[in-house]
Parts: structure tokens; sequence; C-alpha cells
């Protein structure tokens, strides 16, 4: 049977959600920056797109280009609360979907079609509906529809802000011969500069090149993808996500900061926070760890070292006395702008270890898990680390860094 998948993605997800939330962004081109101070876009409004502003710039060309841009902060905490509102949406479609990132999912509606879904259009303008109802009447979202991801998610992409685009035999080659690799999943920057050097720029274009030629500037993997790609069939890519990951091998946290740091305390306290936070995920998973790395970065220079355990821990004091003591290897030789942390070898939790060190550790542990949970993130924590309104608080990333831990948090 021919499958039929639907791409569904929010537009211009994290600026939509800002207007949502405050009328008077509404009409006006809006940048996202990940933080008050911040120069990046991390997103732009639909409004800040038309006048030539899009993701990546800095505020102040973008400001050169569209000078009545508002600039504001990115809320994390709230796109993750609107995130998980649009997986249940999805989840009431089919109960084959696949979230791809924050505010884009795959649907699998293969085997309810014929008899829930006969008009697929219908479908789609319900799906629009129901997200307007759950996340606010400023939403609009995108729909492809396709036999295979490929093809819905290009479709989606090129479609007008807030429309529906069915591929069917008779505008898939037009599809394939019009959309440029940017919105063609899977084709990256790198892969796109190559293929220009053919003067290719769309799919359909790959086929002209000699098989041979394509090899030699690709390799095997990239022309085998390639060819399907430029015939709209679903690269093993995309054919992938549906392989279950078991579990996540590491949990990792890095972070940059504002200006250089050479203060000991200051750098050993933002170590402590991102361990705070990798505890919080690994916790959240049921998942402990036997390797700990951290690393420090300058203008110019890096240093990094690490630590196998003995046993998989996923306390954190353990872990910030592992810091600590990795830390102390440091030489100090230069001023750090970005730091990071991570803990891997991951396994899952066992509850069976008998030593009575572990037992109170974990009984100590699951007390500040107890409190955290009902009273908010990082309300109680050890004392080694900073003040509570000074932490640093967990990232949402637009592509799910760590997909396996926010579609496990409830
Ligand atoms: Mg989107």
């Amino acid at each position: 049977m021919e499958k039929t998948i639907l791409h569904v993605d929010i537009n211009s997800y994290f600026a939509t959600m800002l207007q949502q939330e405050n009328p008077a962004l509404r009409g006006v081109p809006v940048g996202v920056v990940k933080d008050a101070g911040r120069t990046c876009l991390i997103a732009t409004s639909k409004e800040a797109k038309l006048q030539g502003v899009s993701t990546g710039f800095r505020k102040k060309d973008a400001l050169q280009i569209c000078p009545n841009i508002i600039c504001v902060p990115a809320s994390f905490e709230r796109y993750l609360d609107t995130t998980k509102r649009l997986q249940k949406v999805f989840a009431s479609i089919s109960p084959s979907i696949y979230i791809y990132s924050l505010d884009e999912a795959f649907i699998d509606i293969t085997d309810c079609r014929k008899h829930l879904y006969p008009d697929v259009h219908l479908l789609g303008k319900n799906i629009q509906e129901h997200i307007k109802n759950e996340l606010g009447s400023w939403v609009t979202c995108n729909v492809g529809i396709a036999n295979n991801r490929l093809m819905a998610k290009m479709a989606s992409e090129v479609a007008p802000k807030g429309d529906i685009i069915e591929v069917t035999s008779k505008n898939k080659e037009a599809l394939l011969a019009s959309t440029p690799f940017k919105d063609v999943c899977g084709i990256g920057y790198g892969l796109s500069k190559k293929l220009a050097l053919y003067n290719v720029y769309y799919p359909y274009q790959i086929r002209f090149i000699p098989e041979d030629e394509l090899l030699a500037l690709v390799g095997p993997f990239w022309a085998t993808e390639l060819q399907k790609i430029a015939y709209g069939e679903e690269p093993h890519g995309l054919s992938q996500l549906d392989r279950e990951q078991p579990h996540m091998k590491s949990v990792g946290r890095s972070i940059t900061g504002y200006r250089l740091y050479s203060d000991p305390t200051e750098i050993k306290h933002i170590l402590r926070n991102l361990s705070l936070e990798i505890i919080e995920k690994v916790r959240t998973m049921h998942l402990a760890g036997r390797h700990i790395s951290i690393g420090l970065y300058g203008q110019a220079d890096s240093w990094s070292t690490h630590i196998t355990l003995q046993s998989p821990t996923n306390h954190v004091f353990e872990l910030l006395t592992q810091v600590d003591k990795l830390y102390d290897q440091w030489d100090h030789s230069f001023k750090v702008i970005k730091f990071s942390v991570r803990l891997s070898l991951l396994h899952p939790q066992q509850q069976d270890q008998l030593l009575p060190a572990w037992q109170k550790l974990e009984s100590v542990q699951k007390a500040l898990d107890t409190i955290n949970s009902k009273y908010g993130r990082f309300t109680a924590h050890p004392a080694a680390v900073p003040a509570q309104k000074d932490l640093i608080h967990p990232e949402v990333t637009g592509f799910l860094g760590d997909r396996l831990y926010q579609l496990s948090t409830e």
C-alpha cells in the first residue's frame, strides 16, 4: 500500500509564540535572541523575513535593513510547554508520529487514511484549526502531504505560510526541479556547495550528473542518498528515523559566556551549574553514567580532561566532587569563554546497589528530586553552586538535541 505521510511545521515558531503571548508584537518584525544582551538572532517573525532578515543575522545588521525590528529574548521554558501541547495534537491524529523538532512532526496516516481521513486536505485544515485552538489564533502551520517523508517535508517547506500542499504525480517533478537545496531535508550547506560546482541547484538536476562523477564528488554514501533524492525517494537518513534509540549514550551541556572568565570560583561555579542540569536530565531518563569529562575553551586555547568511574553515578554530590577534582588539574593558562561538562557511558540505572554509602546518596538525591519536581527545577541544590537567582537553566534547542530527555519529562 502506498504510504501517506504528513509533515506539519509551525511557521516561525519562536517568534510566533512570542507574538501570540504579546499582541503588541503581532504584525511587526520580531527578532528572537537567546537572552537579553545577546546579539545573534536565533529566529525571526514572518514580518522580519519579508524584509530580508532571517535567522543567524546579527542584531545590528538586522537593524540596518529593518530599523523597526523588535528584538525579544526567547522564552525556552514556555516553548517546551507549547511543544508538549503540540505533540498531543499530533498524537491525536495517528499513533504513528515522529517528532522531528520542537515545532514539526511527521505523521503517518497510511493505516487510518481510508476510514478516518479519506480527504487529506480536510485533515490538513482540521490540523491547522486544532493547532490554533491549542496554541492560539496567531499560530499558523504548513502541512505537506506525500507518500514519503522527503517529499512531505519538501512540500511543507515550499508552501506559502499557512498553506497545505499535497504531492501528486502531477506536481512531483516540478517540485523536484524547483526546490532549492536549503529546503531539501538532508542536503546540508557543504553538500549543496559541492553540487553548485556542477551548476546543480535543484534535486532534479542531480539525475544528470554522471554516476562516476557523483561518486568522486561526494563518496558512495552520499552518491546513493542523492540518487534517491533526485527522484523524490526517501533517503536512508530519513528512513532511519523510525529506529528506536534504546537510550542516550551521553548527556552533555556547554555554554558560552558573555565575557572572558579568569576567576577560579566563577569558572568552578559554572561547571558545577552545568553538572546540576546533567544530573537532572540523566535522572529523568533513569540513567547513570561512568565517564565524566569537562572542557574549557578560551579565545585560542582549549583544555579538557576526563575520568572513568568504577561504577555509574547519577548523584549530584558525586558528580560535583568529580568535576571539582578534574577542574583542579587545570593550569589556568588562559581566560575562559566556553565551558562544557559531559556524563557518558550511560546505562539504565540499577536499583539494587547495596553499598550503604550509595544508598545514602540515593535517598538524599531522591529527596532533592521530590522537592524540585514540586517547587521547580533547582529549588533545592547543593550549597556549592551559585544562588538560585544566578543559576543557568537548561536550554531548549530547536533540533531537540536532548530529544529523549525533553520527550520524557512530563
Ligand atoms: Mg517551523
